[in-house]
């Protein structure tokens, strides 16, 4: 089947020799690091994982309507890849035979500060975006996930929140155009494509409707100085009572606060299991304003000006993910180096834990 698969490409394809190198099948020997960079969870990564007959990774528009012509032809399943950070592994594994159209060349980005707009292709990362937005302003930002390595094809397509959501919304709240390659392989932009499909795959997921090729979308404004803190609380410093009480604050306080709680497993100092739940936080503004903020709203967390520190928004991304915030290259590496086992799920809680 893959080798007709190919000769069905070849013919489709005018310059065939032109995507052939783009093409890898399980002979290949590059095949299986082309398919492991961009899988994000070891769990998928293992013998019993189902395989892709090939891995397409075009560079231009027009190779990928002939992949949809003869994989439906064929029928193969197509699975869509951006920055492969889907859960469950979907841009990337499939029970029925299938291919990988791996869009990791799709990543140029041009950020007009004038318009506060930006065109991204769907392989780019929103680690890439923040970067980009920086280069042209220090004032502008997007409101998008945490962590750079992120594809915009699934996470615009998903929704997509952050630091910004508060003030901000979604990210998918903000595209403001798009392209995609329908099942008919036709290239759609918002215009063609009409409003309904244009609101389906801000939030539907992309992968149901086509192919998204590149997402245009409206930066939004965000202060030079932003202030950022995380404070720890176990179990015995009140925890349970804090988490409860921020139930009530965080929804409810200044915009500009982002408030959120990670909580873990922790061994305390006398070696018990405890519980720690970090306070995290990005403030749009600078101390004095976050202190009387909080005094206000949330004086039981006991936030004081030690535990604040001021940085720029972007440097706001690389504490947030642990990385030293003297250098924004890592936001340009879309290799993540850390790929451990995990389940994760996630839910939007609509009432209070009691
Ligand atoms: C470590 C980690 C951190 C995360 N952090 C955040 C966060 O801070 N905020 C948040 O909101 N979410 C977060 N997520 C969830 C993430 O936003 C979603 O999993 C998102 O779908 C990933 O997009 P992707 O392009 O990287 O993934 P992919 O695995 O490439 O794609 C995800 C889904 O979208 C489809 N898809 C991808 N590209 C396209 C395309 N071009 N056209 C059509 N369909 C496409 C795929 O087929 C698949 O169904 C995180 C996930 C992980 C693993």
């Amino acid at each position: 089947m893959t080798n007709g698969f190919l000769e069905c490409l070849k013919k489709e394809i005018h310059n065939y020799t032109s995507i052939s190198s783009l093409v890898y099948t399980p002979i290949n020997p590059s095949y299986q690091s082309v398919l492991d960079f961009s899988i994000r969870n070891k769990r998928f990564i293992s013998d019993s994982t189902p395989k892709p007959l090939m891995i397409i990774t075009p560079e231009y528009d027009y190779q990928i309507a002939p992949i949809i012509y003869f994989a439906k032809h064929n029928q193969l399943q197509i699975r869509t890849r951006s920055g492969g950070h889907d859960f469950e592994g979907r841009s990337y594994v499939s029970e029925v035979p299938f291919v990988i159209i791996d869009l990791l060349n799709f990543s140029e980005i041009t950020v007009d500060a004038e318009q506060k707009t930006a065109w991204l292709g769907a392989g780019a990362t929103i680690g890439m975006l923040y970067y980009n937005i920086k280069v042209k302003s220090p004032r502008l930002a997007f409101p998008g996930g945490f962590f750079p390595t992120v594809g915009v094809g699934g996470h615009f397509s998903g929704g997509g929140w952050g630091v910004l959501l508060r003030k901000y919304g979604l990210a998918a709240d903000h595209v403001i155009d798009a392209r995609i390659v329908d099942v008919n392989g036709r290239i759609l932009d918002r215009n063609s494509m009409g409003e309904d499909l244009f609101w389906a795959i801000r939030g539907g997921g992309g992968a149901s409707f086509g192919v998204i090729l590149a997402w245009k979308v409206r930066l939004v404004e965000v202060p030079e100085t932003v202030t950022v803190f995380t404070i720890y609380r176990d179990l015995d410093q009140n925890a349970t009572q804090l988490v409860h009480r921020w139930q009530y604050v965080a929804p409810n306080c200044d915009e500009d606060l982002f408030l959120r709680i990670v909580s873990r497993r922790n061994i305390s100092g006398d070696g018990r299991m405890t519980i720690r739940a970090a306070f995290n936080s990005v403030f749009l503004g600078g101390i004095d304003r976050l202190l009387a903020v909080m005094e206000e709203k949330f004086p039981e967390l006991g936030l004081v000006r030690d535990d604040c520190i001021e940085m720029s928004w972007i440097q706001s991304i690389l504490y947030n993910v642990g990385l030293p915030i003297d250098s924004l290259e890592p936001l340009l590496d879309r290799f993540q180096h850390d790929v451990g086992y995990y389940k994760g799920k996630s839910d939007y809680v609509r009432n209070r834990f009691p």
